[in-house]
């Protein structure tokens, strides 16, 4: 099919990849003549953050990184940034990590240079979403970019199975939307089918042998190429549908990614024969049906496939489909409010797609 017109911009971040990369760190900071980081870890991750700081024989620690980036742990975060002087700051983590590198550095100004240990790919995104009183708002400014990112495959041996599978359904269900984006285009098409083989292919692998550095590099780098679809192109219903469960329903991000997303596929497929396709193509298994290929792979990773294992109620079916239909995201396919209620009753229960 000939390209048809579009816009595309290239993403403006260094990104430094391989097994052992941690040690570039020092000469990255130098590149850029920056001496003092504060390095960013959660309290589970403690350990990576003291690597860092013993590779760089520099820095000032803060361990408190939390999920949805409480806009309560960025002021401390701040004020301590400041009482050491920081001149940059060092994330290693996954999202929430990562998320709190951004809160700092849209503030202050201070360059950011990203570790990433999950599969989330906010790294590559000029995107922050915060909490605060109970609310997360997002918001989007080319400014919140990392400016540079460090994947070293070394780092993320230690990422539980079960994340690791959430984590990498979170992966792909970026790309898969990237697939048909309001303001889509050919290159990120072609990252999006990139990114989703890597990880269809790698993290049944990982099930297997979670220290496979052959598996572990192909889910890194497909992460990579999904995050860059997050961060270049909109997102749809299946972004919405996981915003609204975890901004209002407080269901866990990456694991409420994996269950909705064959039903979001599910529901877009009669308007996307083609983008249904392309990911049939890459599902082992799919036979021709993508959806089908997802049930198939999350069967596989032995993921939860119903929203009330993480607390979602019968009773919150009806609120979540009404938050849902309301100020909708760009899709391909017209969101009809029963229909979006009975995709959410099937996440709900666990059923399987189609
Ligand atoms: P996370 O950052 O919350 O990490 C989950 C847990 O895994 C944490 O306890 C962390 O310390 C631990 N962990 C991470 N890497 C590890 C490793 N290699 N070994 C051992 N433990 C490890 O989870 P996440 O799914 O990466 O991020 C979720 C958050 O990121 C959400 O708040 C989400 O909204 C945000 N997010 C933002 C964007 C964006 O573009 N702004 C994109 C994706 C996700």
């Amino acid at each position: 099919v000939a390209p048809q017109s579009f816009v595309y911009n290239i993403s403006p971040s260094r990104v430094v990849f391989g097994s052992g990369k941690l040690r570039a760190l020092p000469g990255e900071m130098a590149r850029r003549e920056l001496r003092s980081p504060l390095i960013l870890t959660t309290p589970g991750q403690i350990h990576q953050g003291e690597i860092v700081k013993v590779t760089l024989g520099a820095g000032h620690m803060f361990t408190e990184a939390t999920m949805h980036t409480p806009t309560s742990v960025t002021e401390r975060a701040l004020a301590y940034a400041k009482s050491v002087l920081a001149d940059s700051i060092v994330s290693i983590g996954g999202g929430s990590t990562i998320g709190l590198g951004k809160a700092i550095s849209i503030r202050t100004g201070l360059p950011h240079i990203c570790i990433p240990t999950t599969y989330s790919g906010s790294e590559m995104t000029p995107i922050l979403g915060e909490s605060a009183d109970g609310i997360k708002k997002t918001r989007s400014d080319p400014k919140i970019l990392p400016g540079t990112v460090i994947y070293d495959v070394d780092l993320t041996m230690t990422l539980p199975v079960g994340l690791s599978a959430t984590s990498g359904m979170n992966a792909i269900a970026h790309a898969a939307e990237a697939l048909y984006a309001h303001d889509s285009n050919p290159i990120i098409s072609l990252l999006a089918v990139e990114g989703i083989k890597s990880l269809a292919e790698s993290l049944p692998a990982i099930m297997d042998s979670p220290t496979d550095l052959n598996a572990r590099s192909t889910a890194q780098y497909g992460a990579w190429l999904c995050g860059l679809c997050l961060g270049s192109v909109g997102m749809a219903l299946h972004h919405k549908l996981c915003h609204v469960l975890g901004g209002s329903f407080n269901l866990p991000h990456a694991e409420t990614h994996a269950v909705v997303l064959p039903h979001s596929l599910a529901y877009n497929a009669p308007n996307i024969p083609e983008v249904m396709k392309k990911l049939a193509d890459v599902l082992p298994g799919s036979n021709g049906d993508a959806v089908q290929g997802l049930n198939l792979l999350l069967k596989r990773l032995k993921l939860q496939r119903g929203l009330q294992d993480f607390g979602f109620k019968d009773e919150d079916i009806d609120k979540a489909a009404g938050i849902a239909v309301s100020n909708p995201y760009s899709n391909p396919r017209s969101i009809e409010r029963p229909l979006i209620r009975e995709l959410i009753r099937r996440a709900y229960a666990g059923e399987d797609a189609r």
